[in-house]
């Protein structure tokens, strides 16, 4: 059995090029769906503006993030424009454990290593509705210098080049649209068989449903 298939929980993961608007969806989603856990990554990129330690990100040091990797308390971790990125195990192992969905927003090597344990996540891939969105959109946000954002703008075809790996994938022109469709990939995800087995045991043994017939 994969871990994933042992509790009721599912694991989720967005990814996409800066400035497909992928915080802002997730965001949202987070707002009509509560009981989905978002995974505060561990980074050693300075906070932007309004960002918060413990919120946006656990902000840390190259230093610290080195000895915690060393240590083995990624689940996965990547360098991405140039800063180190990864995600507490602990903190995904218990959640899962827990039977709770969880949401990592991660690039595409964090979400091939995390595929490898977790074989039944689901991916979904954010797209810009095109390149001079995307750039217009980097550009609007003002929280980065310049050459970060003509470093991420050279870096979004290397990110989208790996769209293909996903289960899903979610065009961000109309922002309501773009919303239901990510909506709508969690509802279907919790309706797989393992998932509802599990949440709902006492109905699926009164009326003879069992996993392995
Ligand atoms: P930003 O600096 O704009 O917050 O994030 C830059 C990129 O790093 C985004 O593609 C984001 O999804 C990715 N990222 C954020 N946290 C993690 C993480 O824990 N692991 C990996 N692999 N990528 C991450």
């Amino acid at each position: 059995m994969s871990a994933s298939t042992a509790t009721a929980g599912s694991l989720f993961m967005v990814a996409a090029p800066s400035g497909a608007g992928k915080s802002t969806l997730v965001n949202a989603l987070l707002a009509q769906e509560p009981a989905i856990k978002l995974s505060i990554s561990y980074t050693t990129r300075p906070p932007r503006p309004g960002e918060q330690d413990g919120r946006e990100y656990h902000f840390t040091t190259v230093e610290d993030f080195l000895a915690r990797k060393a240590q083995g308390e990624f689940l996965e971790s990547a360098e991405v424009h140039g800063n180190y990125y990864g995600t507490s195990r602990v903190l995904i192992e218990r959640q899962m454990q827990a039977g709770t969905d969880i949401l990592l927003e991660i690039d595409w090597q964090g979400t091939q290593q995390v595929k490898k344990q977790f074989p039944d996540a689901v991916r979904i891939f954010i797209l810009p509705p095109s390149i001079p969105a995307l750039e217009e959109r980097l550009k609007k946000r003002g929280q980065d210098e310049p050459h970060i954002i003509t470093r991420r703008i050279l870096a979004a075809g290397g990110e989208m080049a790996h769209a293909p790996e996903f289960e899903y994938v979610i065009i961000n022109q109309e922002f309501a649209i773009a919303l239901a469709e990510l909506n709508a990939v969690v509802k279907a995800t919790r309706c797989r068989f393992p998932q509802q087995a599990s949440r709902n045991a006492a109905l699926f043994a009164q009326l003879g449903i069992h996993a392995n017939p």
